[in-house]
């Protein structure tokens, strides 16, 4: 026997306690006051995301939304008179802006007369995107991509794109009630926890219940699909992958292990912190490969290989370069990797 015995917390494996999956329109109660929602999603690869609705008084506080589609109003719509038992919807949270979690917020508060709760990160982030659409892309965007090493092909799918964002999100509500990290809401009387990451998007917001032990993760936290930490071309210096995992790192110090976590695509799992532990040594073990590949001068389309299994085709060309430069720009923050720029406006990468 040692002298010392130092106890090392064995986190809980990653298992899935739900067989029955919400569908047309039906919901699953997780807890009690808590229910399981699912939309589809009109996405290659990525056909549904998760919603709560938590009891609150005489009625709702939903957490995350859905996009705008006619096939979501008919979802909510089918919602609304099934599980939902056409009670009032008292406040819309979204756990962060992207158009599958706050595409349907406008919608509902109007519908409800009641408020969206967000940080105000997502919230502005949210209206700063909504605003592009309408809008020529910015040479700002074409230099970034062709920076990138995309083609002129490439360049023109971009422009014929540019400004997508805005058409599936509903009219954003003009005014909304921040919520800041640390604070606790109160909600059906019970006390939830807000929990802030970064890295996917901005300011986004985790709540965790102590008392029903659930994590509503959002897409801090996925069990089987690792979530998208991009730089985009509004902020192309930005270091979104250091955050991404130091935000992983804290989440695992906040909320303990034993927690149902409630994430927004998949199902509900157990085993939060082996996931955690996970999602940062994939990133860590990417990173160590993306490094091996600039032994010679690469762009960042040419690090795809090091990054991804599937071949990169026209429509995952912008998240996988966003991705790309995600990992470029965090080797570069640790002074492994440098940037130089050739005569024609392209970035070459290499170890440092
Ligand atoms: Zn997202």
């Amino acid at each position: 026997m040692s002298e010392h015995t130092v106890e090392v917390p064995v986190p809980e494996p990653i298992t899935y306690p739900f067989d029955y999956v919400p569908q047309d329109g039906d919901g699953v109660r997780v807890a009690p006051g808590v229910l399981w929602l699912r939309t589809p999603l009109p996405l290659t690869g990525l056909n549904h995301i998760n919603h709560w609705a938590l009891e609150d008084g005489e009625g709702w506080t939903l957490v995350d939304t859905g996009m705008q589609t006619p096939e979501t109003v008919d979802h909510w719509q089918r919602v609304f008179g099934g599980p939902l038992q056409r009670r009032a919807v008292a406040r819309v949270i979204c756990t962060h802006m992207h158009p599958d979690h706050i595409g349907m917020a406008g919608w509902l508060t109007r519908q409800y007369d009641c408020r969206l709760w967000t940080t105000r990160l997502e919230y502005v982030t949210c209206r700063m995107l909504v605003g592009d659409t309408g809008r020529e892309a910015p040479a700002d965007g074409v230099r970034f991509y062709h920076a990138a090493g995309w083609t002129e092909e490439a360049l023109g799918h971009y422009k014929a794109r540019f400004g997508g964002f805005g058409k599936v999100v509903y009219a954003l509500p003009d005014s909304y009630r921040r919520v800041h990290d640390g604070e606790e809401l109160r909600i059906g009387g019970r006390r939830w926890l807000a929990v802030i990451g970064r890295g996917h998007s901005p300011e986004h917001l985790c709540l965790y219940c102590p008392e029903l032990k659930l994590l509503i993760s959002g897409d801090q936290v996925l069990p089987r699909i690792s979530s998208n930490v991009s730089v985009f071309p509004t902020e192309p210096d930005a270091d979104p992958l250091s955050e991404w995992l130091e935000s992983l790192v804290a989440i695992k110090g906040r909320v303990p292990d034993d927690v149902l976590v409630l994430p927004s695509h998949n199902e509900p799992f157990r085993g939060l912190h082996a996931r955690l532990d996970e999602l940062v040594a994939g990133h860590e073990r990417r990173l160590a490969r993306v490094y091996e590949a600039l032994a010679a001068p690469k762009r960042a389309v040419d690090v795809f290989a090091a990054l991804f299994r599937r071949h990169v085709g026209v429509d995952s060309l912008g998240l996988a370069t966003g991705e790309s430069l995600a990992h470029l720009n965090c080797l570069i923050a640790r002074g492994m990797a440098v940037r130089e720029l050739d005569a024609e406006g392209v970035a070459w990468y290499r170890s440092a």
